[in-house]
């Protein structure tokens, strides 16, 4: 089966293009959806964050509180490696995981951060998801409750285009409308099901 990584900056139009390709069919495996999965409670990855940050990481329901942690490990990139190497290992066996138990002639991987954790050999093909940075500001203030600022702070914590260009295999670029998007995604679909029947 042929592993596509999928991954874009923050507004690139990830979400809605995997939602695409899983209407074409295509099982996708979310590394977001994983790392919430990695932090529920009674999990030990939880149990570890708990015994380093203390019990006021989690909140009155004994849930993670994710606002505070983002915020030990935004103040200490030591925290931020600590929780990395408690996380990502995980994170990649469930996804090695998950991609073994499928049958498919391809799936898809997302992963937000693929170039910036350094997991482009997880996938046989890297698909990119690019856009305007002035489309990303545009399209995240509509969907989240947050300032451009703000959003564009996380933009430059972020890969750049640039490097995320240069790892790409395959570039979807969602500067039009969701009609082009699906076109696109289509394209990729028929790439993806005739190489998937060679591997
Ligand atoms: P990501 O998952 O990369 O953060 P999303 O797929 O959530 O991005 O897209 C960000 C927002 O922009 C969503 O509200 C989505 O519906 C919208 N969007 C994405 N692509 C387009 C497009 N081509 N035209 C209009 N809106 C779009």
């Amino acid at each position: 089966m042929l592993v596509v990584a999928l991954t874009g900056g923050i507004g690139s139009g990830k979400t809605t293009a995997c939602q695409l390709f899983k209407k074409l069919g295509t099982p996708i495996i979310d590394a977001d959806e994983i790392a919430r999965l990695l932090v529920q409670p009674g999990q030990p990855a939880l149990n570890e964050i708990v015994k380093q940050f203390g019990q006021s990481i989690l909140t009155a329901e004994g849930t993670l509180n994710r606002a505070k942690l983002r915020q030990i490990i935004f103040s200490d990139v030591d925290n931020k490696t600590w929780l990395e190497s408690i996380l990502h290992p995980r994170i990649r066996q469930e996804m090695a995981r998950r991609i073994n138990e499928l049958n498919a002639p391809y799936c898809i991987v997302a992963i937000p951060l693929l170039v910036e954790t350094n997991q482009m050999e997880i996938a046989d093909r890297i698909l990119v998801i690019d856009a305007p940075e002035t489309e990303q500001l545009k399209r995240v203030t509509l969907r989240d409750n947050q300032s451009q600022a703000e959003i564009a702070e996380i933009i430059s914590s972020q890969a750049t285009p640039t490097a995320r260009l240069a790892v790409a295999d395959d570039i979807i670029h969602n500067d039009g409308d969701l009609e082009r998007l699906q076109q696109q995604v289509e394209s990729h679909h028929q790439k993806y099901l005739s190489l998937g029947k060679t591997v």
